[in-house]
C-alpha cells in the first residue's frame, strides 16, 4: 500500500455541500503511510464548516478501503484566506462575482411555480417535484419564494435555522434529497417579515440572493411563488424574464379565476407558461368509491383559458389527494422519495418526466457561443 494509492482514494470523497470530490477542491493537504496506518490532513473552507463531520468520516472510511491499512488518523483544518479565495475562483468557473447567473444566456431552466391562491398545495407539489428531478440524475435548485409561509425546508426535512454556509461572499445552498434548497426566510434578520418590504427593497433583496447564492451549474431551478400576483411575482419577472410558469389550481372551477390571472400577469413579463397542474383531485378508496373534495375540471378550464391559437396549454398533471403526500410534508420527507407507489406520487413523478421532456424551446435565445 502506498501513500499515493491512499491519497486517490481519499481525493474522491465528495464534498457534500459543494458535490465535487474534495481532491479537485484542493481540500487534501498531506497524506503520509507508516507501517499500516495512513495519516491524512485535510483542510475544510471554514471553522465550524457544518459538512466538517461527514467529510472526516468518509475520509477515513476511504482512506481503510485501500487494501493493507488497519488504522487511519485524519487531521482537520482550515484553508487560509488565500487558499478560500482560490477555491472560491475556481467555484465561480471564471463568472465574475456579482452577476445574476439565470441570465437568458444560461442554459438552467427557471420554472415559476405560482397559483392563484394560497393553500392549493403548491409549496408540497413544488418540493416533492424537485425531488423527482433529482431522482432523474438532474442538477436541481429550489427556492422557496413564497413569503406567506417559507414551507419550502421543512417540506424536504431541512432543519428550522439552518442557513446557507458561507464561504466569504459565497452562500452555499443546503442540500436536501438532492435539492440545493433556498429559502428567502433564511435572509431574515429576527423579528423581520418580508411582507412588510415593499417593492424597491423586495426587488434588490431577490436580485441580490440569486446573485449570491452559489448553485453551480444547475439543469432546473425551481422557484416556489407567492401566490397571487403580487410585488414578488412582478419582480421576479423582471429579473427572471425568461422563465417558465407552471401554474397549480385545485379542480375547484370556482377556484380557477385566480389561477388565470396568475398566468395572464406571468405572461405579461414575457415569462411563458408550460402548463398547469391541478392538485387534490378526487381520489379512489379501495372499495373504488370516489371521493372529488374538490370537485373536478379546474384544471382544464385554467388551461383552456390560458391556451392561445399559437400556443395550447396542457393540463400537465392531475394530483389525487393524498394522505401519504400530506404526511411526507410534515415530515420532510417527500413522498416521491417514501412512498412512490402512492397514486400522488406516481403523478408528480409523471409530471417530471413531461416537465423534463418538454425542455425548454431555444427559439429567440441566443446560445453562449464564443466565436472561435
Ligand atoms: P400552498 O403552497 O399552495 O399554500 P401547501 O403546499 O402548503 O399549499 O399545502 C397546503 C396543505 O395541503 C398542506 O397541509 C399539504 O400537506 C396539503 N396538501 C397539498 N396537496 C395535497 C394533496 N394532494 N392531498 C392531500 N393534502 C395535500
Amino acid at each position: 500500500m502506498t501513500a499515493e494509492q491512499v491519497r486517490r482514494a481519499v481525493e474522491a470523497v465528495t464534498d457534500p455541500e459543494l458535490r465535487r470530490p474534495i481532491g479537485e477542491l484542493d481540500m487534501v493537504r498531506e497524506v503520509t503511510v507508516r507501517g499500516s496506518t495512513a495519516h491524512v490532513a485535510i483542510v475544510l473552507t471554514i471553522v465550524g464548516c457544518p459538512a466538517a463531520n461527514r467529510i472526516e468520516s468518509d475520509v477515513r472510511s476511504a482512506a481503510a478501503s485501500v487494501p493493507g491499512v488497519d488504522d487511519v488518523d485524519v487531521s482537520v483544518g482550515v484553508m487560509t484566506p488565500d487558499e478560500r479565495k482560490a477555491l472560491t475562483e475556481k467555484l465561480r468557473a471564471g463568472r465574475p462575482a456579482r452577476q445574476m447567473p439565470f441570465g437568458p444566456d444560461s442554459l438552467t431552466r427557471v420554472i415559476l411555480v405560482s397559483s392563484g391562491k394560497g393553500g392549493v398545495g403548491k409549496s408540497t407539489l413544488t418540493a416533492n417535484l424537485a425531488v423527482a428531478l433529482a431522482e432523474r440524475g438532474l442538477a436541481v435548485g429550489l427556492v422557496d419564494a413564497d413569503v406567506h409561509g417559507f414551507s419550502i425546508p421543512g417540506l424536504l426535512g431541512i432543519p428550522a435555522g439552518t442557513q446557507p454556509t458561507r464561504i466569504d461572499d459565497l452562500m452555499l445552498p443546503p442540500v436536501a434529497h438532492g435539492v440545493k434548497t433556498i429559502s428567502i426566510g433564511m435572509f431574515l434578520r429576527d423579528g423581520e417579515s418580508v411582507v412588510a418590504w415593499r417593492g424597491p427593497m423586495l426587488h434588490r433583496t431577490v436580485q441580490q440572493f440569486l446573485t449570491d447564492v452559489f448553485f453551480g451549474d444547475l439543469d432546473v431551478l425551481l422557484i416556489d411563488m407567492p401566490p397571487g400576483t403580487g410585488d414578488i411575482a412582478i419582480s421576479i419577472g423582471q429579473i427572471l424574464p425568461h422563465a417558465e410558469v407552471l401554474v397549480v389550481t385545485t379542480p375547484q372551477t370556482a377556484a380557477s379565476d385566480v389561477a388565470i390571472r396568475s398566468g395572464l400577469v406571468a405572461r405579461q413579463t414575457g415569462q411563458r407558461v408550460i402548463g398547469v397542474v391541478e392538485n387534490m383531485a378526487a381520489f379512489a378508496l379501495p372499495d373504488g368509491t370516489v371521493i372529488d373534495l374538490f370537485g373536478s375540471g379546474g384544471g382544464a378550464e385554467v388551461a383552456k383559458a390560458l391556451s392561445t391559437p399559437a400556443e395550447p396549454i396542457a393540463l400537465l398533471a392531475s394530483i389525487p389527494l393524498s394522505p401519504a403526500l400530506r404526511e411526507g410534508g410534515d415530515a420532510g420527507m417527500p413522498v416521491v422519495l417514501e412512498d412512490p407507489s402512492d397514486a400522488a406520487a406516481a403523478a408528480i413523478d409523471a409530471l417530471a418526466q413531461r416537465v423534463v421532456t418538454k425542455g425548454r424551446g431555444l427559439a429567440g435565445r441566443s446560445l453562449p457561443f464564443a466565436p472561435a
